[in-house]
């Protein structure tokens, strides 16, 4: 796959998107008010991979929203490329390409048709259009005059990821790029913005996984009930979340946990269940297993769980809300299975 080329200019500015005390109050007149985002303060390197990571309500698509010209701020600033999101509004919009959280195409066109409309309503002239360039590098060069209600819902995804990049911006954007997304598309969708962001292009998603923000992003940003809660290098950030849980379910009912597991911290989840918590930087799966089969037990199954979002918070604020509108995710163990839905 091939990225578009960036436009070259000496003086690129240090951020690609920043915000100061951005604030989004929502006043429905069918509901109390919501504080969707309060005082965000966020700085986006130039070519970082960039993960804005939150659960579901947190307030990442607000804040994607007012970048991308569409939810009007209460208070504070944005500033992508170094343009004012309102008082320079054209010329920030036209440095950022926002792929939606919603598949929101017009099921009478198709590809190439979507990407000349886009090409036009940004103002890209005829002759430096990439329509084509840009279907070939997302695979859909196959599909350029198919209608679009035609289209799986992977190559609709791939479609808006292509509508976002007509106007070649320094800056793309992806809400949520992978619910609902199955692995193989999650695959395809990470390569090319790897090779979007190795051309230059800075990438900001928003996703509400951990491990898919530590996987691809070099920065994480946390955001909670619409306060930014962290904001560091992903290597720092995972440091910081070192703990991991083993569930083991061992082939034989036990009465208690067996003496030489103790020092292990292991608890007796179930009768033939046994589960450890560790810190992987100074215990192994490897160690702990070993002293199981020595403790004389067989390992029937076993499953690890990474800290989720629910213990991130908890560490990074201290805080255990009653009220935390937390991930109601299941497990990462299990997310990896709920990933493999199929495309919508
Ligand atoms: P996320 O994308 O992190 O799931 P959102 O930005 O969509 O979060 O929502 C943040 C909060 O703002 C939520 O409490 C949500 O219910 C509320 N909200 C979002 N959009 C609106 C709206 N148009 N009107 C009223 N409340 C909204
Ligand atoms: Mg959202």
């Amino acid at each position: 796959m091939n990225a578009p080329a960036m436009p070259s200019s000496d003086d690129m500015p240090d951020l690609a998107v920043e915000t100061e005390n951005l604030t989004k109050i929502y006043s429905p007149s069918y509901g109390p008010t919501v504080r969707a985002l309060d005082n965000v303060s966020l700085q986006v390197p130039r070519g970082s991979v960039f993960g804005l990571l939150g659960p579901n309500g947190a307030g990442k698509s607000t804040l994607i929203n007012i970048l991308a010209g569409l939810t009007i701020k209460t208070s504070g600033s944005a500033r992508i490329w170094d343009f004012d999101t309102e008082k320079q509004f054209r010329r920030a919009r036209s440095a950022i390409g926002v792929v939606p959280q919603e598949v929101n195409l017009d099921a009478f066109f198709c590809p190439r048709e979507v990407l000349e409309l886009q090409a036009g309503l940004y103002g890209v002239p005829k002759n430096e259009r990439r329509t084509m360039e840009i279907l070939e590098a997302v695979g859909l060069a196959d599909k350029a005059d198919a209608y679009a209600r035609s289209l799986s819902g992977g190559m609709k995804r791939r479609l808006l990821i292509a509508k976002a990049l007509v106007h070649t911006p320094p800056v793309v954007v992806l809400d949520e790029p992978t619910a609902g997304v199955d692995v193989e598309l999650r695959r395809q969708l990470w390569a090319y913005m790897r090779v979007l962001n190795e051309a230059g292009t800075t990438i900001l998603l928003t996703t509400h996984y951990l491990e898919e923000a530590e996987e691809m992003c070099d920065t994480i940003a946390i955001i909670d009930h619409g306060k930014l809660i962290a904001c560091e290098p992903t290597p720092e950030l995972v440091g910081r979340l070192d703990q991991r849980t083993l569930t083991i379910t061992v082939s034989s009912s036990l009465d208690a946990v067996p003496e030489t597991l103790v020092p292990f911290s292991a608890s007796l989840t179930a009768p033939n269940e046994l589960t450890f918590c560790f810190s992987p930087s100074s215990m192994t799966v490897g160690e702990i297993l070993a002293a199981i089969q020595s403790a004389g037990l067989t390992v029937a199954d076993l499953a690890t769980q990474e800290a989720d979002l629910e213990d991130i918070f908890l560490r990074l604020t201290g805080i255990d809300e009653e009220t935390h509108v937390v991930a109601t995710d299941p497990p990462s163990s299990v997310v990896q299975d709920a990933r493999s839905n199929p495309p919508l």
